[in-house]
């Protein structure tokens, strides 16, 4: 067992550590929208440790954000696949439960959906189906695709409001690079994929579409297989990204299982002078990628990538005891409901089948499991591997429980509307 860090260990770094807008998580729950949930919580939880003298209700709220995984079942063969063992498992949602969870939890003020693996979303039966029934009920969506559904991306285009996105996993600036890592069942080149995105973009151009790029390194291993390096093509796959008409291309670093846990970690493990020397590759063509960029075509890097490459990732690593994250973020999926996009089918982070959110009576009992999971998940052991993303905002909601009565001056930003966890 390791011992919990008193305080967060990222914030002795702060100017070297700032976080991208999307991943400044504590920001987003101070929007107007937002904060007063958390406050109900943090007076909950403060009232349960004796740091205040109050008592507050344990507050009757779904999670601001879920990540839904529509379906276990995926057309490619990625090599760098962190989901590979549940993949093609035949293990379905029943459709109607599902609609009955989501609508159920949008009742119960579910915010955001980001609809992404553990399969691919657009091969789900009823794809189109499921975006419009969220939109119906103002929910942010998101999408994270391999490319091969953009037929019926663009068949509910019309559905998306601003600030939803698309994103088409990639990694890739050539097809033979693009073949080899993603390994599609049936021939498709990137360029078909790719010439679905102006006419997306047409049909709705409030929808944003991203190019996703995970960079693999020599020497990078998941599945027990070394995997394909695409550091050359940074440069290519961002050009392809900008002719294309993607709105941005995001570049961040692989991530492979922990052997421990089971956990989503970065591999930068006895990789010595190899990782290295890939870091200042990297950066070359990181920095020639973004002189890509133009007033319509960003170049996004990761939190991840920067932490990894100023060395203070580790202070990601020292998460507080509780995750407070698992109260307002939470992933929904063929084999179950998690309580963190980390843990997706682990025994240790899940919260109940997946119609756990199905009706009241499930919804009550599936958040005294989450009471009981937020007491005994010790995220200062079983997460001291992950370069957490949301290690902040535990620190700060952390804080905030310890000393109650900043709740009192604790400050409203403006509502930017950006409600994903
Ligand atoms: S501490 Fe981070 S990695 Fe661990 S469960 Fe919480 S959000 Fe997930």
């Amino acid at each position: 067992m390791s011992s919990a860090p008193k305080s967060n260990p990222a914030s002795n770094n702060a100017s070297e550590n700032e976080l991208a807008p999307i991943h400044d998580f504590s920001r987003k729950l101070q929007q107007e929208g937002l904060v007063g949930r958390v406050k109900e919580y943090v007076l909950w939880q403060a009232a349960r440790r004796g740091t205040w003298d109050g008592t507050a209700p344990r507050p009757q709220q779904a999670p601001v954000s879920i990540n839904l995984d529509l379906t276990t079942a995926c057309n490619f063969a990625c090599d760098h696949c962190v989901d590979k063992d549940i993949l093609n498992t035949g293990i379905k949602f029943e459709h109607e439960r599902l609609l009955d969870s989501l609508h159920q939890m949008a009742e119960n003020g579910l915010k955001s959906v980001i609809i992404i693996g553990g399969g691919e979303p657009t091969t789900y039966f009823k794809f189109e189906e499921v975006i419009y029934f969220l939109k119906e009920r103002n929910l942010q969506v998101a999408v994270v695709s391999n490319g091969s559904g953009n037929r019926r991306i663009l068949k509910c285009a019309d559905a998306f409001t601003e600030g939803d996105w698309v994103r088409l996993s990639l990694d890739a600036g050539s097809d033979e690079v693009f073949q080899a890592m993603h390994k599609p069942k049936k021939k498709m080149t990137l360029d078909d994929i790719c010439e679905w995105v102006p006419q997306i973009k047409e049909k709705n151009p409030a929808l944003s579409m991203g190019f996703s790029f995970i960079i693999v390194w020599k020497g990078a291993e998941i599945n027990q297989t070394n995997i394909i390096e695409n550091i050359d093509e940074i440069e290519m796959g961002t050009a392809r990204a900008r002719d294309y008409k993607f709105d941005y291309i995001s570049l961040k670093p692989f991530l492979t299982r922990s052997p421990v846990n089971n956990a989503e970690i970065m591999d930068i493990n006895n990789k010595g002078i190899t990782f290295d020397e890939a870091l200042v590759r990297i950066r070359k063509l990181v920095d020639r990628a973004k002189l890509l960029e133009t007033d319509g075509f960003k170049v996004w890097e990761s939190t991840n990538l920067r932490v990894l490459e100023n060395g203070t990732f580790r202070n990601y690593t020292q998460q507080p005891k509780t995750c407070h994250m698992q109260f307002f973020r939470q992933v929904l999926s063929p084999l179950g409901v998690y309580n963190c996009p980390v843990y997706r089918n682990q025994r240790h982070g899940r919260l109940g089948d997946r119609d756990a959110y199905e009706n009241a009576v499930m919804f009550r009992q599936t958040q005294n499991t989450l009471e009981s999971m937020l007491d005994n998940f010790n995220a200062a052991d079983e997460c001291k591997e992950v370069t957490c993303l949301y290690n902040d905002v535990n620190w700060w909601l952390e804080d905030l429980i310890n000393n109650p009565e900043k709740i009192v001056a604790l400050e409203v930003a403006e509502d930017t509307g950006d409600y994903y966890l």
